[in-house]
């Protein structure tokens, strides 16, 4: 078993029904024992429709990496996703693996820690709600360290 971290976000129809329909669906391979709360987002410069809400889940799974990734993409297409999505694009639901345990995964279909998830407030913001002292297992810094970096950058 393996503590995971997901961000949530959905900018397209009924945004919280999404949430709680994908957060329904995900307790099929994730025992969740954590939600955070959700924050809005404007879509990022160059993104399709309208305002996020963004959130992430702390949870545990026996599913391995590759197979957490399927999974989390199987609920994204029950739910009207299309795939292949261009970025940017309009999303029902969005579940992106911000951590797997301390695990450090680079291959072509996965990057753990998510690859860009310390610079996006969305993905921090919520982090920082449920888990403010896990460490980043790539750079040692905590969520705080990360956070008070976002702040202190004007970026909140
Ligand atoms: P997105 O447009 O954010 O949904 O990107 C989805 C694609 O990013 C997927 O097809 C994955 O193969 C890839 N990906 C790489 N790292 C991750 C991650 N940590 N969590 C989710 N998707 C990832």
């Amino acid at each position: 078993m393996e503590r995971v971290f997901i961000a949530i976000g959905s900018n397209k129809g009924r945004r919280s029904d999404n949430v709680i329909d994908a957060l329904r669906k995900m307790e099929r391979g994730i025992a969740i024992r954590k939600v955070s709360p959700f924050f809005t987002t404007p879509p990022a410069e160059g993104a399709k429709g309208g305002v996020f809400i963004n959130g992430a889940i702390e949870g545990v799974t026996s599913l391995s990496p590759d197979k957490l990734l399927l999974f989390l993409h199987g609920i994204e297409k029950s739910m009207g996703r299309e795939f292949p999505h261009k970025i940017g694009d309009e999303r029902t639901i969005d579940l992106d693996i911000i951590f797997y345990g301390n695990r450090i995964i680079k291959t072509e279909t996965l990057t753990i820690p998510h690859h860009r998830y310390r610079t996006r407030n969305f993905m921090v913001f919520p982090l920082y709600e449920i888990a403010p002292d896990i460490s980043d297992p790539e750079t040692g810094e905590t969520i705080s360290d990360i956070y008070l970096r976002l702040v202190k950058n004007g970026n909140y």
